[in-house]
């Protein structure tokens, strides 16, 4: 299998199309974008000269409605990687019973390396080249890797100055003070609780189980404090340059202050130093792969040494590493129903910004845990029926809801 996601997504089609047929015309829908917008958004740096950045927006699937899906900063971005997140955006939006299609965006820049006024300009320079195919009935894009509630503030604003449409529908992921939704920046995590709760019995797992997390940003950061709060341990956290392990469990609060003084985990007092690669083989109940695709493939998956994998990063598990791990009997729960918190309370802030109302963090929950509990029994029964693992039953869910 090649590293090349979009590749993986493909395959993950052919996969449940092997346990249960489906439509060759939906397949051949599903198998291509419907529209693909790649951009050069020029950029005065602060010294005084013109940047060229690269940027892509993918437009997978309309059949339920509106494109929705996040926009990243990566330096690595790329159409093949943002093609499969759009793809992955389709299903997920059909696995929540969303009235949202499948999209997704990409800018090749590192972030850190710009200054505010940079990554301003560059935000707002991706809307000037993109807003034509934007819009809330057409396409609403939201945060992902890198891109923050304060980009989306810029995104939004830059886009109802170039249409006149101030109703901030456009995109979601946006500050409370710019019409976002409450618990939004903790929706991925808090879904993928919820998710975990519905479906911790499948793995057996104890009351309090002892959890892995690759990846600290705002669904790492945010998920180790949620299953910190419910009584589980965190052993072992990590940033994209490595991470801190400690058996007893971490004081999550300690780490995140660390990190906010010294810029880096290493060192940290409360626990070992790690590698991403060793924190992945660590034994656990629980490994929560937080960060970027391709992190589980054939080369660890027989050293991964988890009762369950709860995908709240998108695509980290490669197709072959799933074959492995189901023939091992660890339960995957996949991406697609694991991290759908997000684009469900960006769902929630896009129908409130067009009615002008304002949901409480308590009902944005409630309405939260309601839909990924039905859902995550739905997909569980699915896959019992079909004798097959969650993903293939959460993509069989999701390509019945959008064979119309
Ligand atoms: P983020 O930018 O806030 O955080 C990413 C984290 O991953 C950072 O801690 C970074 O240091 C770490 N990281 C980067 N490269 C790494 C590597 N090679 N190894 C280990 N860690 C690495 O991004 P995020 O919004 O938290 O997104 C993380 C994942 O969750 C992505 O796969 C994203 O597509 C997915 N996701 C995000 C949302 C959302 O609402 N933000 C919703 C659904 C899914």
């Amino acid at each position: 299998m090649s590293a090349n996601p979009f590749e993986s997504a493909l395959h993950q089609l052919k996969r449940v199309n092997a346990v249960r047929a489906f439509n060759a015309d939906l397949l051949a829908r599903l198998s291509v974008p419907e529209r693909e917008v790649r951009v050069s958004i020029p950029v005065k740096m602060d010294g005084g000269s013109i940047h060229v950045f690269e940027g892509y927006r993918v437009q997978h699937s309309s059949v339920r409605g509106p494109y929705k899906g996040g926009i990243r900063f990566h330096e690595n971005a790329n159409i093949d990687e943002v093609r499969a997140l759009a793809f992955w955006m389709t299903l997920k939006c059909a696995v929540a019973n969303l009235p949202m299609g499948g999209g997704k965006g990409g800018v090749v820049a590192d972030p850190k390396k710009l200054s505010k006024t940079e990554l301003e300009r560059l935000s707002r320079g991706f809307v000037e080249r993109l807003y034509p195919v934007l819009g809330p009935t057409v396409d609403v894009p939201a945060p992902d890797v890198n891109t923050t509630p304060e980009i989306m503030a810029w995104m939004s604003d830059e886009y109802a100055k170039l249409t006149g449409d101030t109703s901030g529908a456009a995109f979601t992921g946006k500050p409370l003070s710019h019409g976002g939704s409450e618990g939004r920046s903790l929706a991925t995590g808090m879904g993928g609780y919820f998710v975990f709760e519905a479906l911790k019995q499948e793995a057996s797992l104890p009351a309090s189980a002892s959890v892995l997390i690759q990846g600290m940003g705002n669904v790492g950061g945010n998920a180790a404090k949620i299953f910190e709060s419910h009584g589980h341990r965190i052993i072992a956290i990590s940033d994209s340059h490595g991470g801190v392990c400690n058996e007893k469990g971490l004081n999550i609060a300690e780490v995140e202050a660390y990190k906010k003084e010294h810029a880096t985990l290493k060192g940290f007092p409360g626990g070992k130093n790690i590698s991403n690669a060793e924190l992945l083989e660590l034994p656990c109940d629980v490994l929560i792969p937080s960060a970027l695709e391709h992190q589980i493939t054939k080369a660890n998956a027989a050293r991964i040494n988890a009762k369950m994998v709860l995908e709240l990063a998108n695509g980290p598990t490669t197709p072959e590493a799933d074959d492995m791990l189901f023939e091992r009997g660890i339960v995957v729960v996949p991406d697609i129903l694991a991290n759908a918190g997000g684009v469900i309370v960006s769902t929630f802030e896009w129908e409130h910004n067009l009615k002008g109302e304002h949901w409480t963090e308590q009902i944005v929950f409630e309405k939260l845990q309601k839909i990924l509990s039905q859902q995550a029994e739905i997909i569980f029964k699915y896959s019992k029926d079909l004798k097959t693992d969650l993903r293939r039953g959460a993509f069989a869910v999701a390509l019945e809801r959008l064979d119309i």
